[in-house]
């Protein structure tokens, strides 16, 4: 074991990008509001609090089973997804069924597998809550991917959802390489050979193409911003954005925000990723206005 793979420095990093990850959802959210959108042109922040959503409250549930399994265990992973569920949080309404039915004593194989008639859901869920994983896997990113896979099935099965949360986790374990910071091309390629063939793998390859674009608008219209919330039109633009502003917490945020879609969840996505290293931690007082982490959250491992 080295020092990077020690129990106590994975927890450290997972909880950092948790951290940001969090920042980036509940700032992003802000922007759901239409009386805010002047606030987002000028590049100012809202008065605080700002409140979390789903993204931040299923990453939670990321970090705790990573502290008590050293590892993704499905059942323990869906259960706390149940039991920590908060209807007002934001959920998609399919994803509310499903955890209350879990609650009740329901099995998510069997429930996650049916959703969509069947081909289980391609949202972006599976992606918004994955980045402290792949922090976690820094000193291993295939295993990070491993782990992401397995982590995404308790509630979303479709393929490309699947490889959404894969490629989340992938550039989250690539970026807080503890050799260095990778470059924004390197980051992408890092993740493309690590996610198989889908429209999620598409969308970075040309993301990758569109590294050296500097207009974001354009970016996000031909990469998609996560409008209707699936995996392949959300995970590349904001992968496109994280990896572009490694180690730069604020510069990231705004580029994501600023395009608009499912702003809490491209921004939880980049944020979870950027904070994945020290250098790319959230600025103090963006992280003082953002709802404290939930207390039964560990604050080491078990
Ligand atoms: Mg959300």
């Amino acid at each position: 074991m080295t020092a990077d793979s020690s129990p106590d420095r994975r927890f450290e990093r997972a909880l950092a990008s948790l951290r940001g990850l969090s920042v980036g959802d509940a700032l992003g959210s802000q922007f759901f509001v239409p009386s805010n959108y002047p606030l987002l042109k000028r590049r100012e922040l809202p008065a605080g609090p700002w409140q979390w959503t789903d993204d931040t409250e299923m990453a939670c549930s990321v970090l705790a089973v990573l502290a008590h399994h050293d590892r993704i265990d499905q059942d323990a992973l869906a259960l706390s997804f149940a039991q920590h569920h908060d209807f007002d949080r934001g959920y998609g309404p399919a994803v509310n069924r499903m955890l209350r039915l879990i609650r009740e004593g329901g099995d998510w194989r069997e429930l996650a597998a049916a959703l969509f008639k069947g081909q289980g859901s391609w949202g972006n869920g599976a992606a918004m809550r994955i980045a402290p994983l792949g922090a976690w896997y820094a000193d291993d990113p295939e295993q990070a991917t491993h782990q992401a896979e397995i982590s995404s099935y308790t509630t979303h099965q479709h393929r490309e959802a699947v490889v959404g949360a894969m490629a989340v986790a992938a550039a989250a374990a690539i970026a807080a390489d503890p050799a260095g910071p990778p470059t924004p091309e390197s980051l992408l390629d890092g993740v493309i050979a690590l996610v198989p063939r889908s429209a999620v793998g598409a969308g970075l390859r040309r993301a990758r193409d569109m590294l050296d674009y500097g207009d974001a608008n354009t970016v996000a219209a031909v990469l998609g911003s996560g409008r209707r919330t699936s995996a392949h039109d959300t995970v590349p633009f904001a992968l496109w954005s994280a990896a572009r502003g490694l180690g730069d917490f604020e510069r990231v945020f705004w580029t994501t925000a600023q395009v608009g879609g499912d702003v809490d969840t491209t921004c939880a996505i980049a944020g979870g990723v950027v904070a994945s290293t020290a250098a790319g931690a959230p600025p103090e007082d963006w992280l003082r206005q953002t709802e404290e982490l939930p207390g039964w959250v560990p604050d080491g491992r078990a």
